[in-house]
């Protein structure tokens, strides 16, 4: 057992998946002394825990790289916890959300999972064990069952109709004649913004990431709509690594911490009671904003 935790070209290998994949002791000694690339290439997908760090990023679009739209961003977040992103329109949060989701690559620094330099993990096994609920949810032409299956083709009925019960979707997606088969989109029936974000999260919910991504939607919704969209997200939340663009002040409130982002730089960073300290501070004004406006 010398080589339980060791570490090949920086991914962990586990000494059972190792004997798994290769089925002989001994050849795994050899292997390991001589060709580790064929282990890694061997061993079930690189589960991730959870653990997530950016370290020193920068980052422009290619498309504008002279618009520097991120810089100097650090944060650490653990394994379950939730951090919230609040900051001006425009000041990095989207583009924060895309770079975990590893949609680009930074010029400068990098993204950590579990210790691991991102870029070590393939897109597809980071993907598999990430979902995010965008500010702008697409359906796509579709029957709803499908739409919630998207992440997870081979899902079971049993499952989708958990992961909508858990969303709190199911009881509207009854209320249509054909139920689940509902065609949606544009050739269907028109959702309400309330009912989409619900699909969405079932969607999440279905394929049960270890890291969420939430990109609140700044439309407010009516209060039923809203009150039935954050049971759901809590629900969603729990257990896993959370990164939430927050615009509601319960969700910001609760979070683990919270980046203060303005310009593509975070410029405050902590709790709640932490940021509201300083009274000087951005987050203490939109706060203040916040409360006049509710
Ligand atoms: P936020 O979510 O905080 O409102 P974004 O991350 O969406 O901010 O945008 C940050 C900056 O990046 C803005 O200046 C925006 O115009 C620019 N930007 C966003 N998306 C793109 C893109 N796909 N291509 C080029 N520039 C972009
Ligand atoms: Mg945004």
């Amino acid at each position: 057992t010398i080589f339980v935790g060791a570490s090949i070209g920086g991914l962990p290998i586990q000494y059972a998946q190792i004997q798994k994949a290769i089925g002989a002791t001994e050849r795994v000694f050899d292997l390991i002394d001589e060709e580790p690339e064929i282990i890694e290439e061997e061993s079930s997908p690189q589960p991730i825990h959870g653990k997530l760090n950016f370290k020193n990023l920068k980052f422009a679009y290619p498309t504008r790289p002279e618009l520097t739209v991120l810089k100097n961003i650090s944060f650490e977040a653990s394994e379950g916890e939730t951090v919230a992103i609040v900051g001006p329109s425009g000041a990095g949060k989207s583009t924060i959300a895309s770079l975990i989701l590893r949609f680009y690559e930074p010029q400068e620094g990098q993204m950590l999972l579990d210790d691991i330099p991102a870029s070590e993990f393939t897109l597809h096994d980071l993907r598999s064990q990430m979902a995010i609920v965008p500010q702008d949810i697409l359906l796509f032409g579709g029957t709803i069952k499908e739409n919630i299956a998207y992440g997870k083709p081979e899902a079971t009925n049993e499952e989708i109709l958990e992961a909508a019960k858990k969303a709190n979707a199911h009881d509207f997606i009854m209320s249509f004649p054909e139920q689940y088969e509902t065609i949606v989109g544009e050739r269907g029936v028109q959702l309400s913004g309330g009912q989409r974000q619900r699909v969405a999260i079932a969607r999440a919910v279905l394929k049960n990431p270890k890291i969420l991504i939430l990109d609140e939607a700044t439309s407010s919704l009516d209060s039923e709509s809203e009150k039935l969209v954050q049971e759901a997200l809590d629900h969603l939340m729990k257990g896993r690594t959370s990164f939430v663009i927050a615009h509601r002040l319960s969700t910001i409130k609760n979070a683990d911490q919270i980046l203060v982002l303005e310009n593509g730089e975070i410029i405050e960073k902590g709790t709640h009671a932490d940021l509201l300290e300083k009274e000087n501070g951005l987050y203490h004004k939109l706060i203040q904003l916040q409360m006049e406006l509710n």
